[in-house]
């Protein structure tokens, strides 16, 4: 099969970095990882750890090195993709790094970045649940909540890539203290590791929850242990995810109304416990959306899983080299 325009996917997460040969199929030919010491500097790390990960999985492809032609990276911050600099990652605790001139020098190819949820819709658009939508917006909970969003066909970044932190929607003024500063976002409520802690604080209530059998100690209990309670039945855990579904509803409600998306993709970790929060996700939105027609927004699962954050910045590569 002729691989004639290839280009290398980089996925840039919490301690690893992923590199891989994407095709235009969106398919994953090599991947190669390597861990990141996050104790090291900006410098460090793209020296030391990135390039020679891309240039790993560069040298190690089975087909014409000469056939890459370019390097996408999704990275977890916000940044200024056009001149390659990442502002602010709370995860790299990187400050105005600039990220892809060192790598561009050192490889001879073209390098492109975006957010990193940003890179997961192009992901979505051109390879999983967003193929054929034109208006979509991906929602990606984990450790934090990430968005992109897809209006008529284009990813929307906004004046300054802003567009899709619907992570800081602030959904209650008097909410808990987000970690961008702001009290009541959305993220402080639903991500993860504040679905835990409700889960930790609901439970000091109930006494009977199956909870405290799951654990040894209150501080275990997590968004999984959460999940699989939900799944025993357990009262309090269902409470926890049925309210973490009304205010996902209210935050979607104004997405909805801002840009009226045909679909919702969900992603990330919290996405695989859909089940116990979407019924109330849905009708909060049923309520408070009322200038779109009852149901006429769906909410699916993404469709790119494993290997989705290199698959995203591989997309952004090839529509960046104009070949998608
Ligand atoms: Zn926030």
């Amino acid at each position: 099969m002729s691989e004639k325009n290839l280009v290398i996917g980089v996925d840039l997460g919490g301690s690893h970095v992923y590199a891989g040969v994407v095709n235009m199929k969106g398919e994953v030919l090599v991947k190669k990882e390597t861990d990141i010491d996050l104790s090291h500097n900006a410098d460090t790390i793209i020296k030391e750890s990135i390039i020679p990960v891309i240039k790993a999985a560069i040298e190690d492809n089975p087909f014409l090195k000469e056939n890459i032609k370019a390097i996408g990276m999704g990275i977890p911050g916000n940044l200024d993709s056009a001149r390659g600099i990442c502002f602010f990652s709370p995860n790299f605790k990187w400050r105005d790094v600039y990220v892809t001139p060192p790598i561009q020098e050192a490889l001879g190819l073209p390098v492109f970045m975006l957010n990193d949820v940003r890179s997961a819709a192009l992901g979505e658009k051109h390879f999983g649940a967003g193929k054929g939508i034109n208006n979509f917006v991906c929602c990606a909970i984990g450790t934090g909540i990430g968005g992109g969003i897809v209006c008529n066909g284009n990813l929307i970044l906004g004046e300054k890539e802003a567009a899709g932190e619907i992570g800081h929607i602030t959904v209650d003024p008097n909410g808990h203290l987000c970690g961008c500063g702001n009290y009541g976002c959305i993220e402080a409520i639903a991500s993860g590791p504040n679905i835990a802690r409700r889960g930790r604080e609901a439970m000091e209530a109930d006494k009977e929850s199956i909870l405290w059998k799951m654990v040894n100690d209150i501080s275990e209990v997590d968004a999984f242990v959460l999940f699989k309670a939900a799944k025993e039945g357990d009262k309090t855990a269902l409470k926890v995810w049925e309210e973490t579904g009304r205010y996902l509803g209210i935050c979607f409600a104004g997405i909805i109304h801002t840009v009226n998306p045909q679909r919702f993709i969900m992603g990330g970790r919290v996405a695989n416990a859909m089940e116990f929060f979407l019924p109330a996700l849905k009708e909060e939105i049923k309520k408070r959306a009322r200038m779109v027609p009852p149901d006429s927004v769906e909410i699916v699962h993404a469709g790119l899983l494993e290997n989705a954050g290199m698959i995203g910045a591989a997309a952004l590569a090839y529509e960046k080299i104009g070949v998608l």
